[in-house]
């Protein structure tokens, strides 16, 4: 399908709000961390959120549960958004999508917005939006819903969007695909270009193997969960490629719990690379 060319510029604002770091606008990539919790519920962890800026483009990636109270206390405007992407159909991940959709609704946004998602698990998020009454009639923006397919490139407001197949579904895929064949069981990691950097977002992975296809060239920023896989595991896949700086992000709960030990693991397993742990309201600059 065609995909349409939004303008770039933005009537943005950007706060200093005590919970959230003041951004480096000077910076042509950021990551803003909205939510990095997992699946689990959690005291201290919002669920998947992941705001990039590319130059002038800014995209979300996946809408977990709290981010509508999140972006609104960032004091971002609701114009901001160039596009959502969603990564898969887990809760955590797409938990907060139509109350967000209704707060650009009520917050009278007006730019069109692109909502690129596995191309199976579209119908399911238009049923959704139709379910709690929020009819794309009523928006005063035209949203574009732009389906993903692993291994073919698309094009976001200037930045190219690479979606690689993860095998994070797979276990779940086997059991229960054939009494449910509605259901979208792809899982996306991203590969994103633009302002002349490289950042690769991981999703949720099956295996640190699953990663290799958007590593292949150097990247700036690798943003990478550490919930399903094995920590040497993953540090042994990426000692292998030229990545700057990675930010890790949906730790599963033993690594949450112990993240100063976490950190001096990653760091001593990944020499090569600026290593961080996020939590909520993190800024990362590319
Ligand atoms: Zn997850």
């Amino acid at each position: 399908m065609e995909v349409p060319r939004l303008a770039s510029g933005h009537g943005s604002c950007l706060n200093s709000s005590k919970q959230m770091s003041v951004p480096d606008d000077s910076a042509s990539v950021s990551l803003r961390c909205f939510g990095v919790g997992d699946g689990w519920p959690s005291a201290d962890r919002r669920h998947s959120a992941y705001l990039y800026r590319l130059g002038t483009a800014r995209l979300l990636v996946d809408c977990g549960d709290g981010f509508s109270q999140s972006y609104k206390a960032s004091g971002l405007s609701y114009e901001a958004l160039d596009g959502i992407l969603l990564t898969h159909m887990h809760s955590d991940h797409v938990g907060g999508f139509s109350m967000f959709l209704q707060g650009l609704w009520l917050e009278r946004r007006t730019r069109p917005l692109i909502v690129a998602a596995p191309a199976g698990g579209i119908p399911a998020l238009q049923a959704w939006l139709e379910a709690t009454l929020l009819s794309p009639a009523l928006f005063g923006f035209p949203l574009h819903w732009l389906p993903l397919v692993a291994g073919q490139a698309v094009e976001i407001a200037g930045v190219t969007v690479e979606p690689a197949r993860t095998g994070h579904l797979d276990s779940l895929k086997a059991k229960l695909a054939a009494a449910h064949p509605q259901v979208c069981f792809e899982a996306l990691a991203f590969g994103l270009s633009g302002a002349g950097k490289r950042v690769v977002h991981s999703g949720d992975i099956g295996a640190p193997v699953d990663l290799e296809p958007l590593l292949g060239q150097p990247v700036e920023l690798l943003t990478c969960e550490l919930a399903h896989i094995e920590l040497p595991e993953l540090a042994a896949v990426l000692r292998r490629q030229r990545i700057r700086q990675a930010v890790f992000m949906h730790l599963g709960r033993d690594h949450w719990a112990d993240r100063p030990g976490t950190l001096r693991r990653l760091a001593d397993a990944l020499p090569g690379t600026e290593v961080r742990v996020a939590v909520d309201g993190d800024e990362f600059t590319a």
